[in-house]
């Protein structure tokens, strides 16, 4: 491929976008911006840039907290452009470019009757941002990542060669894209796997006042296959302490009466405050395009957000979660945040790049919490709270779904990927020779 001359004739206005994303933490100016309306122009930009070491990244929904989608000094790929999607229902596939929001991709799925089997819980990430972290959704406890059905992909790699790519076709690229933190190639097109969608679901809503009684549920659920949906979220209590929330969905047909004690009656609720509730899959897989409407209109959608994800396994995140919502340094989740915590089987995560606690059950435990703006210094603080949270992670077995705002350095990824890193580093020096792709993540020295 030759090497062009790539200009810089970017508007302030996409410079400034590209030089921040939603966490708002982290701004760095980046050269230029390509909008990549064709791939040959990404994989034109990749020769140029190599040589003379210039960082490039990709940006697609900008939902990155900490940096990870910029490039400073270097290029910004806004892969919005390549927006199409395809779905094949004879194939029960969908072809989605990797700039195409997942908001795109249920709609064009659903319009055939079919869905991805597993969606995020937030439908504003892009494609390729999403499988390029894994991606988690409410049904991840009975199938995985998003990236868990992935049956193809193409890319462009760090030395600007196109490639497709599966478990039978370069398989070691393929492996090193999913969950690969955009350190080997850019995603271009992923073809995905679907299934076939509910037309309606039945919502639970299921409050515990104690810790103990909503972790034993939550372990329950995470090993049976009642549910196709499972949630959870810690809520402030009026006197000071927390509730629990379990969030469930069934699939159900609309005509018979769906059998309630069947799917609840068991397990250990304050049945007098449960919340039923009957939505179609449209509304239940775009839940939370109400909130974003909510918090864009507050602001807070606009401001910092030091988020933090970790993976926990299952038997420590019953005292963990507990003793992490008391800390003093978390009291601003009790007035600006949500808690999430999701439980996951094991046995049914896949990528190999997604590094998570051993055993067979765990816990993926989210401190969403909104900064106040202008105040630099208590954003310094919650990130060096996350900090200290994720140390108290590592000493529980714990480790981080990289996607918040956690300041790494190169000797916390070597150790975050374990017996993985050296199969990453190997695909890293083959496929991204000079090291400029996506080092907003901080892999390496
Ligand atoms: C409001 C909100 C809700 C979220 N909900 C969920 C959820 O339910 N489940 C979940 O798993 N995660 C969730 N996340 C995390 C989010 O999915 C990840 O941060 C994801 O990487 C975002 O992708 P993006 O395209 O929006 O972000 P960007 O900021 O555009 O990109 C994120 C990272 O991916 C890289 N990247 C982007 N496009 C490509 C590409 N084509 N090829 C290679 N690398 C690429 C970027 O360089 C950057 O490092 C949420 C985040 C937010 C802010």
């Amino acid at each position: 491929m030759k090497a062009v001359d790539v200009p810089a004739v970017d508007e302030d206005e996409d410079l400034l976008r590209a030089a921040t994303d939603f966490g708002h933490i982290v701004d760095s100016r980046p050269r230029g911006v390509l909008t990549a309306h064709s791939v040959d122009a990404l994989g034109d930009l990749l020769a140029f840039a190599g040589p003379r070491g210039l960082p490039v990244s990709a940006r697609g929904g900008g939902q990155a907290l900490y940096g990870q989608g910029q490039a400073d000094g270097g290029y910004v790929v806004d892969m919005t452009a390549l927006d199409e999607v395809r779905c094949l229902p004879e194939e029960r596939t969908l072809v989605a470019d990797a700039g195409a929001l997942w908001r795109d991709v249920v709609r064009a799925a659903l319009a055939e009757g079919l869905a991805p089997a597993v969606s995020p819980d937030h439908l504003g990430g892009s494609v390729g941002g999403v499988l390029s972290t894994g991606g988690f959704g409410g049904s991840s406890h009975r199938f995985g990542l998003v990236a868990d059905w992935v049956r193809e992909l193409e890319v462009v790699t760090g030395a600007g060669q196109r490639l497709v790519c599966s478990p039978e076709r370069h398989a070691g690229l393929f492996h090193a894209v999913l969950a690969g933190l955009g350190q080997c190639a850019l995603i271009v097109r992923a073809t995905l796997r679907l299934v076939p969608a509910p037309a309606l679901v039945r919502r639970y809503r299921l409050y515990h006042h104690t810790p103990g009684t909503f972790f034993t549920d939550q372990r329950r659920l995470a090993r049976d296959a009642r549910f196709s949906h499972v949630a959870g979220q810690a809520r402030p209590a009026i006197d000071g302490t927390w509730d629990y929330v379990t969030e469930a969905v069934a699939p159900h047909t609309g005509q018979l009466p769906c059998d309630d004690p069947l799917f609840i009656g068991d397990l250990d609720h304050d049945p007098d405050t449960a919340e039923i509730e009957d939505l179609s899959y449209a509304e239940y897989l775009h839940r939370l395009d109400r909130d974003e409407r909510l918090l864009r209109a507050t602001g807070e959608w606009q401001r910092p957000h030091p988020w933090l994800t970790l993976l926990l396994p299952e038997e420590a995140a019953t005292t963990f979660v507990p003793s992490v919502l008391a800390d003093r340094r978390q009291e601003g989740l009790r007035h600006c945040g949500t808690v999430q915590l999701r439980p996951l089987n094991g046995s049914a995560l896949h990528a190999p790049l997604l590094r998570r606690p051993p055993g067979e059950l765990l816990c993926l435990l989210s401190l969403m919490r909104t900064a106040p703006p202008d105040r630099p210094d208590v954003v310094r603080e919650l990130v060096a709270a996350n900090r200290a949270v994720y140390e108290a992670a590592l000493a529980v077995g714990g480790v981080v779904h990289p996607v918040g705002a956690l300041p790494m350095t190169p000797d916390d990824w070597h150790a975050h990927f374990g017996p993985a890193w050296a199969d990453l580093a190997r695909a890293k020096d083959r496929y991204d020779p000079h090291h400029i792709l996506t080092r907003g993540c901080g892999l390496w020295p």
